[in-house]
């Protein structure tokens, strides 16, 4: 008999909660605590409360071999106060060492970090991993997943939501590889000519032109705009334009640091410090990079703290992929002296 490693690994299950990591690395370990996370806070999108409405003893069941393999004694499912139906459909099949954790509907309350901080306690080390603090995190749709690739079964489809300009908004599964223009048909088609598609939600999704795009194992839904909609203006401006327009108007207020939801559990994130890297040279950028590496990309300080419309999370985006290719990533220790 093969271990649940094995079989999720051969399954191909990968975190369907956007970050796509292989999901048998995440379990190959030894920790107190699982978390299934279904605090999906993204607006429009509604895959994972579907999700537990209608599969939440397969959850479950995923959820305790993930416990039972990593050793854990106690599982917390995290939900949204809000989806009182999923609440209803999971509280049916709790076991003993599986609770029922509430969160609050506010954004980014799926942020691994959030989740970990709000039902544990416990405090995540800027830069490191929930396994670092003895508790593994994996999205509700993944333990599904994982529930089936117990029983040999691979990962064929996605749950995605498809709203926005579409005749009948929905959620439901996609085969992986059929085209995004195929999974519109499904929900009716767009009900504009001029479009583009938003890949994900509306906070961190990325546009995309092309319809032959193929849904993929991480596709969590597909929300269809008007190319000249405010919001996908700004999520098409281009590397160089966000920066030159950053460097000649950021007035250094620090909303975008002090609304930022990682800088408030105590990271060592400061958009506006980064925001200042685009107007000097030499060692002091270089510094000032370093404040962009805890950044989780939620797009709060560019779409709701900056009174001047700059993007100060694509700016932490280019500069954390900067610090990569430069060699420059500080390790955790490192980014906790900062
Ligand atoms: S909120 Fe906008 S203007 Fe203010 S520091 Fe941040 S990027 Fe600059
Ligand atoms: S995108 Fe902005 S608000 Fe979100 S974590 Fe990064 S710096 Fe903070």
């Amino acid at each position: 008999m093969p271990s649940l490693v094995q079989q999720v690994r051969d399954a191909g299950v990968i975190g369907a909660g956007g970050a796509g990591f292989p999901a048998y690395k995440k379990i190959d370990a030894r920790v107190d605590t699982v978390i299934a996370n279904g605090a999906e806070c993204e607006p429009l999108l509604f895959k994972d409360k579907v999700l537990m409405e209608n599969y939440a003893a397969e959850m479950i069941d995923g959820l305790q071999l993930v416990m039972q393999h990593t050793g854990a004694r106690k599982g917390i499912i995290a939900i949204k106060h809000k989806n009182r139906k999923a609440i209803a459909a999971v509280s049916t099949h709790l076991r003993e060492n599986i609770s029922l954790f509430e969160m609050e509907d506010v954004y980014p309350a799926g942020d691994e970090y959030e989740v970990v901080y709000h039902s544990t306690g416990r405090r995540i080390p800027g830069g490191g991993l929930p396994l670092h603090i003895g508790v593994v995190v994996q999205n509700v749709e993944t333990l599904y997943h994982i529930h089936r690739a117990a029983q040999g079964q691979p990962v064929t489809h996605s749950l995605m939501t498809i709203h926005g300009h579409v005749k009948q908004p929905l959620t439901a599964w996609f085969p992986v590889g059929m085209s995004y223009g195929e999974a519109l048909q499904v929900a009716g088609g767009a009900t504009i000519d001029d479009f583009v598609l938003l890949d994900g939600g509306p906070m961190m999704g990325k546009v995309v032109t092309d319809l032959d795009t193929p849904v993929t194992r991480v596709t969590s839904g597909i929300i269809v705009l008007g190319r000249n909609t405010h919001l996908t203006e700004r999520k098409m401006q281009s590397e160089q334009a966000f920066k030159r327009i950053g460097k000649s108007a950021c007035d250094q207020c620090s909303l975008c640091t002090e609304m930022c939801p990682r800088y408030l559990l105590g990271y060592p994130i400061q958009p506006h410090l980064v925001m200042r890297s685009l107007l000097t040279t030499g060692p002091m950028s270089g510094t000032l990079t370093h404040w962009a590496q805890a950044c989780c990309e939620c797009n709060i300080c560019t779409l709701w703290a900056c009174p001047e419309e700059l993007d100060p999370r694509n700016v932490c985006v280019v500069t954390k992929r900067d610090l990569k290719q430069q060699g420059k990533w500080l390790s955790p220790e490192q980014l906790q002296k900062l």
